[in-house]
């Protein structure tokens, strides 16, 4: 199984300069292509088909999040939680504000599982969420308030956003990283 090499924006092929953030599958490889979060800047024959040996991401991935045009790395925070889901309720998807037009458009952080059970303030278990939203599941799961989630929330570090589509940053495997 042969392993492409991802570099940030900006990779010289001509140069070999560039900055390696990780390294993929060929089959990931294609699919990261096929969705325009990166383009070939290596190609090798194996066998009869030309596949990556090297990716350029599309856009520049700074720390661990690209977030559209603006590149920022971010610690934990609520806020933090709120820019991770574009301050939108998780619940109802309304657009959510710490100065709102109307009360129930409150920004609020939401326990999944909720604090009072056990519910830890982390990347996984906190959405953002409306006022409304947030006092109507009150202390339930999603499932028991039968208010699903609009979508996942994910760790920032080992996942990144490109324009709206969240991408897995895959762990870099000892026997990849021996052939890099
Ligand atoms: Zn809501």
């Amino acid at each position: 199984m042969s392993v492409v090499k991802v570099f940030n924006k900006g990779y010289d092929p001509a140069t070999g300069i560039g900055e390696l953030l990780h390294t993929t599958s060929v089959r990931h490889a294609f699919g990261m292509i096929r969705r325009g979060v990166a383009d070939p800047v290596e190609l090798t024959l194996a066998g009869e088909r030309i596949v990556p040996t090297a990716l350029e991401l599309t856009r520049e991935l700074s720390g661990a999040w690209v977030e559209g045009d603006a590149c920022r790395s971010v610690g934990f925070s609520f806020r933090a939680v709120h820019e991770r889901d574009h301050w939108s309720c998780a619940y109802c998807g309304r657009s959510v504000s710490k100065r709102p037009q109307c009360a129930a458009l409150l920004a609020t952080v939401d326990h999944i599982v909720p604090a009072s059970r056990g519910g830890e303030s982390s990347w996984l278990n906190l959405v953002s969420a409306c006022r409304e939203c947030n006092g109507r599941k009150a202390d339930q799961t999603p499932e028991e308030a039968g208010m699903p989630l609009r979508y996942a929330p994910y760790d920032p570090a080992t996942a990144y956003r490109v324009g709206g589509h969240v991408e897995e940053i895959p762990v870099m495997s000892e026997a990849a990283l021996s052939r890099v």
